[in-house]
This record gives structure tokens, C-alpha cells and sequence, in this order.
């Protein structure tokens, strides 16, 4: 039992959860994937009410959350050496007494608990993914206990205790913001953690999202990704009793005044159904971009991967989607070397890679993950096969993304601005499909999708004019592009 005066109270007489007075710095490091990057706004937006302000340097916190990725193995070790960092600096605080607390968050601290303050023992703090909405008491916990682990999955619903940020942190946050609707995932595909880490498939009620995303685009969001682990196994609570699918969700979203785009991830294709199919014939502010993971292009993998669905199966939902929208694009995720794949199985990739031919992908070395099925599978492939073709399918990856960019070159595209890009004067925006536009423009553009003529490719990275716009020469810039355009798509993983 944790005795402590209401936050209402708290809050009139400045105190944080600890008992504390005065505001303090927070500083949250996402790992993985995008559920973890909302999730991590939605931990600083609980602790705000308690004089938590965030900060960007890990240096100057007091208080540090690692909220951690355990998809791969190289993603949960990189939180291990990370903690290394975090208890210099901890020392470090120390010596010039300052407490500084630190936190692990996320689907390491789900899969590990205690164990992690074993391993790493300056950890004052473990979190799991369904709990974070408890930070404020697990704070007052450790600092009565010295420390605290909660790990549980709840029977109450994170989201109904989730405080929404003020209009102005989301305004800082960008014109592009994500929104949870559905969170973890019942299929058990046999090399994945995610239904041991996220637990069982819920949807959020559709007015929940609704609100979410009327109090976004209210404070000047344009953007909204609808986010889950198979967010296209959406069954939401809607009004008369009703159940709605993605596609019928989408629809709704679309009609909220000043939405102009809306976007999805990640889906499973089994899951996609034809009222999704439908809305992405329908509605313009839908993009035509889907990353649609197909791991492999092998049916008896995909048999034992547990996937239930075969290449062709997949090759149908792409060809559905296709009719449907003609300028429609896809992104796709691989396993390479998944027990017992041999080189004819891993030609079936290359050949379904070919056939499909992606806007870009990602592709990963199969890691086993500890009490996963797979894990157990003694038909290893060796780690040097494994590198061979993880290098032969990102080529071909790689050559079909440039392919695709440089069919943009000379077109005129629509590009939502985002912000100031690192280049003086240019302002970064994102295509339809992602891909970073760059222009030389006034910072007002932001926030606005303004037609953008493209005359270069740098990289990743596109390089335009505003359509009809007497702005700079493209030629006179473009000495400059190099830096910007290694600024990363936001779909990609990160700190993975
Ligand atoms: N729900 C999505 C789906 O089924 O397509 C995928 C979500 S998972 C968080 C993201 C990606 O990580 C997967 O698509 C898969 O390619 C990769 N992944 C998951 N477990 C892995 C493992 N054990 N080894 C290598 N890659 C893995
Ligand atoms: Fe993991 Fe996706 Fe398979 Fe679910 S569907 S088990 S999240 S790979």
C-alpha cells in the first residue's frame, strides 16, 4: 500500500509523486518500434502533472526511462550496454549530489523483470508495457523501497488512466502524430515475442480514438498513423453496439475536419478485408503507401512460421489493393536464415521480392527469442549463410527503393511539411510514400501539403521546388543535401 496525497493535491502544492517540490527533467529513450515511441509520450504526458518536464540529453535528467524493444536479440542487448551509459552518469550525478533515478520500460522490461535490476543494479525501476499509466505510484514506490518492478498485465485498461498531453506539448511534438487503436497480437507466429511481451489482442472503443484524434488535430496534427501490432486485426466498440473493422474506422477518421492524411501500420495480410480494401479506393486522405510483412517468400516457412497464410495468399491482397488504387505502394518486412530455410526456400524470397517489387523493406537475420517456438527448432542455418543472403535480399531491396524514388524525379507530388530541416532555409516534408522532400521555403509552410516539383534524388532523400514558387535554384543547393538526407524515415525502426 502506497500512501500518497491525491495528484490534485500534490499538484496545488507542488509536489511530484516522491514528495518532491519543483520541476525536474525527464528523459525518455525509445527503442523499437513505433508502438514504443507513442508509448514513450504517453509515460512523459503521465509524469507532466507530476513536475516532470522532458529534456533531450540524457545529462541533465533525474530521471531516465529506457522504454526497450525485445523483438531481436541485438535490440534487447543494446539496452544493456545503454544502461552501462546510464549508470556512469548516475554516478556521476551522485558525486555532485543529484539523484538521478533510472527506469526500464517496455517489452525488455516485460520479458525480464527483476532480473534486469540482477544484471544492471543502478535500475531503480521496471516497468512493463501494460503498466505504464503506474509510474507516478512505482516512483513513490522505489523511492520508499529503493526499488520497484511491476510487470503484471492489469485487468484495467491502460488507456482509461493515460493523461492526454496539453495542446501545446503536442503542437512540439510535429504536424504528424501516431494514435494507438489496437495492441498486442493472439496469431503466435513461432519466432515472435510479441504475444508473450504485449499479451492478447484488444481494440480500443472507436470513441476513444475518435477523441484522441479530434484533441490531435485540434492542436494543428495533419497527420494521424493509426498504430497496433496488427493493427489491421482492429475490432473496435462503436456506437448502437456495433463492431467496427479498420476500414470502417478509417472511413469515420476521414471525415474530422482538418485531417489531411491518414495512415496504418503494421498489418498482417490475413487480416486485410474489403472494407480496408475499400477505403483505400475511396478516400483521398488515406495514403497510398501499406507496409504489409510478409517474412518470407517460402510456403512451407510460412507454414512453419506459423504465418496461415501461403506466398499467393499474399501475392491476392496485393493485387486487391492494386485494383483499388492504382499509385498504391508497399513495404514489406523479411526474415532471412528462419530455421531449416534453404537456398531454394530463400530463392522463393528473392523471386516474391521480384514479383511484388517494393517501395523499400526491412530485412532481418532471424534472432531466437528465449520461450518462442522457433526457438527450440534444431535446424539452424549458419550465421555466415545468414549474412550471404540478408546482403543478396537488400540489394535487390535497395535497387527496387531507388528504382522507385528516381521515378519521382520530374514529377510534381504532394508533400505535407514538417519542419525546419538542418540545411539553413529548406523545410522538410514527406511525400505520400515517406520519402523526405526537401525545399527552400519560408517556415510558414508547415503544417500545409503544398504540391513540390522534384529535380534530384540524394540518397534517400528528395530535393524539389514548391510548384509555381520563384524560390532558389535547385543547382545551387544541392552541395548542401548530403547531411539532410540521412535524416531517417519515421516508419523505420529506431535505436534497433
Ligand atoms: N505484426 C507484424 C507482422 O506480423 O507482420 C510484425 C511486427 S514485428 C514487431 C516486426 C518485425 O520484426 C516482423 O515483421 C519480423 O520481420 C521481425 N521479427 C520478429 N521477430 C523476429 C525474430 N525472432 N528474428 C528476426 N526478426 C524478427
Ligand atoms: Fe509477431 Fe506479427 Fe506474428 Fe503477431 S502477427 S506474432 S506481432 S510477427
Amino acid at each position: 500500500m502506497v500512501l500518497r496525497k491525491p495528484a490534485t493535491v500534490r499538484r496545488r502544492q507542488g509536489l511530484d509523486s516522491t514528495g518532491m517540490t519543483g520541476s525536474r527533467k525527464l528523459y525518455v529513450k525509445s527503442f523499437g518500434c513505433q508502438m514504443n515511441v507513442y508509448d514513450s509520450q504517453r509515460m512523459a504526458d503521465t509524469l507532466a502533472p507530476e513536475g516532470y518536464v522532458e529534456t533531450g540529453s540524457a545529462d541533465d535528467a533525474d530521471l531516465i526511462i529506457l522504454n526497450t524493444c525485445h523483438i531481436r536479440e541485438k535490440a534487447a542487448e543494446k539496452v544493456y550496454s545503454e544502461l552501462g551509459r546510464m549508470r556512469r552518469l548516475k554516478e556521476a550525478a551522485k558525486a555532485e549530489g543529484r539523484d538521478v533515478r533510472i527506469a526500464v520500460a517496455g517489452c525488455v522490461a516485460q520479458a525480464e523483470g527483476e532480473e534486469i535490476i540482477r544484471r544492471a543494479p543502478a535500475v531503480d525501476l521496471v516497468v512493463g508495457s501494460q503498466n505504464y499509466h503506474r509510474l507516478p505510484d512505482l516512483l513513490a514506490r522505489a523511492a520508499r523501497d529503493g526499488k520497484a518492478v511491476d510487470t503484471e498485465f492489469p485487468l484495467d485498461d491502460k488507456f482509461d488512466h493515460l493523461v492526454a498531453p496539453s495542446a501545446a506539448a503536442t503542437r512540439a511534438r510535429g504536424v504528424a502524430a501516431f494514435v494507438t487503436v489496437q495492441e498486442g497480437c493472439d496469431k503466435f507466429c513461432t519466432f515472435c515475442v510479441v504475444p508473450y511481451t504485449r499479451g492478447a489482442e484488444i481494440s480500443r472503443p472507436v470513441q476513444k480514438i475518435v477523441d484522441e484524434v479530434a484533441r490531435l488535430v485540434d492542436a494543428g496534427v495533419r497527420e494521424i498513423t493509426l498504430i497496433g501490432q496488427n493493427v489491421n486485426a482492429y475490432h473496435g466498440e462503436a456506437p448502437l453496439g456495433r463492431i467496427w473493422s479498420l476500414g470502417t474506422l478509417l472511413r469515420h477518421l476521414a471525415d474530422i475536419p482538418g485531417i489531411v492524411r491518414l495512415r496504418y501500420s503494421t498489418s498482417h495480410p490475413r487480416d486485410v478485408d474489403e472494407t480496408l480494401i475499400e477505403a483505400h479506393r475511396d478516400l483521398a486522405a488515406l495514403m497510398p503507401f501499406v507496409h504489409l510483412p510478409v517474412q518470407s517468400g517460402s510456403d512451407r516457412i510460412l507454414a512453419v512460421m506459423n504465418r496461415k497464410h501461403t506466398a499467393d495468399d499474399y501475392r491476392r491482397v496485393i493485387d486487391r489493393f492494386r485494383e483499388a488504387r492504382q499509385d498504391i505502394a508497399f513495404s514489406s518486412d523479411f526474415i532471412v536464415g528462419f530455421p531449416g530455410e534453404s537456398e531454394e526456400e530463400f530463392a522463393a524470397t528473392l523471386a516474391l521480392v521480384m514479383q511484388i517489387g517494393y517501395a523499400g523493406a526491412y530485412s532481418f537475420k532471424y534472432s531466437p527469442r528465449p520461450g518462442t517456438p522457433a526457438a527450440d527448432m534444431r535446424e539452424t542455418v549458419s550465421a555466415a549463410e545468414m549474412d550471404e543472403r540478408l546482403v543478396r535480399l537488400q540489394e535487390l531491396i535497395d535497387s527496387q527503393q531507388s528504382a522507385f524514388n528516381k521515378a519521382m524525379i520530374g514529377n510534381t507530388v504532394d508533400v505535407l511539411f514538417e519542419r525546419a530541416a538542418r540545411n539553413p532555409g529548406q523545410i522538410v516534408g514527406r511525400t505520400a510514400y515517406l520519402q523526405p522532400a526537401h525545399v527552400f521555403a519560408s517556415p510558414d509552410i508547415i503544417g500545409q501539403v503544398l504540391p513540390v516539383t522534384i529535380a534530384s534524388l540524394e540518397r534517400y532523400s528528395l530535393l524539389g521546388e514548391l510548384a509555381g514558387a520563384a524560390t532558389r535554384s535547385v543547382a545551387s543547393t544541392h552541395s548542401t543535401m548530403t547531411r539532410s538526407s540521412q535524416e531517417t524515415n519515421p516508419s523505420q525502426e529506431i535505436g534497433a
